[in-house]
């Protein structure tokens, strides 16, 4: 606590006049949780739950979900837990799912696709969360990965509702979600989105290819100009849109995406300190005005640029 009392992060996501935005964490494993609540982590923002079984080669059953997952959500009682399900394929492969070989793999059966398939795995992962919520005390919501449409999003979030889970998400990590981000809306209570793959997706360059890195920039000012639509949607209906890829741990960016509508930024632990310090710095109309210079941008540097002049 004193550390962050110095850095002038006190543990609760706000901008420097007061508008609130939710400081997250991103974690797959019981340390990190423990790490992330350490660290004055206000809730998660993305529990990555394939993390959990790796090594599994048959499917883990409900009881033994439900004990690894309780492990993650116990620092969070009583806080808010957004529990991703099985985001599996491309570049999380899953053995226990026994997931045919693809030529294109990140562009193949993977996340909310695979889940579609085999909707047991995703009901058994369902009851197992919902029991994990229970034990804990954790305020958990469930979203889904890799989700492209919106009928997509309806079809998830029956499921969740029919297990008994109250809120469903969906991620918006492919460029088509994020352009009909109205419609998802509609069907789900909250999006994340999911920026590593968004870039991925929108750039079409391999997140994991060194070659094309550039172009998978997150200061991209075309994939801001995205995440711009996503946030009027948002505004639009009065749901919350969060980021929860690797552009939420950059403090300057952070107070873009702010300024660009979104709610809630979720993180690695390390970077919790930071950007919530550096939130607390600055105005909301200052991150408004950084994410309109930013997305109109001709390339990244210009956008880094533009934005340090607006933020300092
Ligand atoms: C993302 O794609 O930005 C994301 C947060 O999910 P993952 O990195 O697990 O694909
Ligand atoms: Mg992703």
């Amino acid at each position: 606590a004193e550390t962050t009392a110095a850095s002038g992060w006190n543990g609760v996501g706000a901008t420097q006049d007061g508008f609130r935005v939710k400081v997250l964490a991103n974690v797959g494993k019981p340390e990190d949780a423990r790490a992330a609540a350490d660290a004055g982590a206000e809730g998660v923002g993305l529990f990555r739950t394939e993390f959990c079984f790796l090594a599994a080669t048959d499917e883990p059953s409900v009881a033994d979900q439900r004990t690894a997952y309780r492990a993650v959500l116990a620092p969070f009682a009583g806080k808010p837990v957004v529990v991703r399900t099985l985001d599996a394929g491309a570049d999380k492969p899953l053995g226990f799912l026994g997931l045919a070989a693809e030529p294109n793999p990140a562009l193949g059966v993977r996340g909310l696709r695979v889940a579609r398939e085999r909707a047991g795995v995703l009901d058994r992962q369902l009851e197992a969360i919902a029991g994990a919520a229970e034990d804990s005390g954790a305020e958990v919501s469930v979203m889904a990965p890799m989700v492209a449409t919106a009928e997509e999003a309806g079809w998830f979030a029956e499921r969740v509702r029919a297990a008994g889970i109250a809120r469903a998400g969906v991620m918006i990590e492919v460029p088509a979600a994020a352009l009909t981000a109205r419609e998802i809306f509609d069907a789900v209570d909250f999006v994340s989105l999911g920026t590593n793959d968004l870039a991925q997706y929108l750039f079409a360059a391999d997140r994991q290819a060194g070659a094309v890195a550039a172009l998978n920039d997150p200061w991209q000012p075309a994939l801001l100009r995205l995440i711009a639509r996503v946030g009027e949607a948002a505004g639009e209906v009065g749901k919350p849109a969060g980021v929860c890829g690797e552009a939420a741990a950059d403090p300057r960016l952070a107070c873009v995406l702010v300024g660009l509508g979104v709610s809630s930024l979720s993180m690695n632990a390390a970077a919790l300190t930071m950007v919530g310090a550096t939130l607390a710095r600055v105005n909301h109309d200052q991150c408004q005005s950084a994410a309109r210079a930013a997305a109109a941008a001709a390339d990244p540097t210009a956008a880094r640029q533009a934005v340090h002049a607006a933020l300092g």
